[in-house]
């Protein structure tokens, strides 16, 4: 009586967990890099085009990721207050001395070392929000938008 079932509750893999590395967002068990490395800049975003776990395409449309400089924006903003905090709780800052600046520089620094993992981190953020995990998704088909599913016909105009 053992099904297949193990992609039931049980199972399911942890939402910050499989953001974090990186993971399909349908399976949370597919990867989506093909390097595991994001500082090999030649793969830094060499994807695979669906899932090796349950085939859902990552890219859902022509274009898709053009939306992931906000995510990556909004990310260096997170990341700035964070190391802000951390500075002004463990170093602190001062009018009097140059504590502020060498924050801004280490900070700039920071974020420049960090954009190859920010780009990819930004593009399974963004995928996350139109994918959802489906916990059966060896028997469901995969998500895709209403024009590219089977049966819709029709013509669509843009948003
Ligand atoms: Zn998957």
């Amino acid at each position: 009586m053992n099904t297949d079932t193990e992609g039931g509750k049980k199972g399911k893999p942890n939402f910050f967990w499989s953001v974090f590395t990186m993971k399909c967002p349908r399976c949370r068990r597919g990867k989506m890099f093909t390097n595991n490395n994001p500082w090999n800049l030649k793969k830094v975003l060499s994807m695979y085009d669906r899932c090796p776990e349950c085939a859902q395409p990552y890219e859902l449309e022509v274009g898709f990721w053009y939306g992931t400089g906000f995510v990556s924006y909004g990310l260096s903003i997170v990341l700035t207050i964070v190391s802000f905090v951390a500075w002004y709780i463990f170093i602190g800052m001062s009018v009097r001395d140059n504590r502020f600046f060498w924050w801004m520089g280490i900070n700039i620094g920071l974020l420049i070392v960090l954009q190859p993992w920010l780009m990819r981190m930004s593009r399974v953020i963004y995928v996350h929000f139109f994918v959802k995990y489906d916990s059966n998704y060896k028997n469901t088909s995969v998500k895709t938008f209403d024009y590219n599913s089977e049966g819709y016909s029709k013509k669509t105009s843009t948003d």
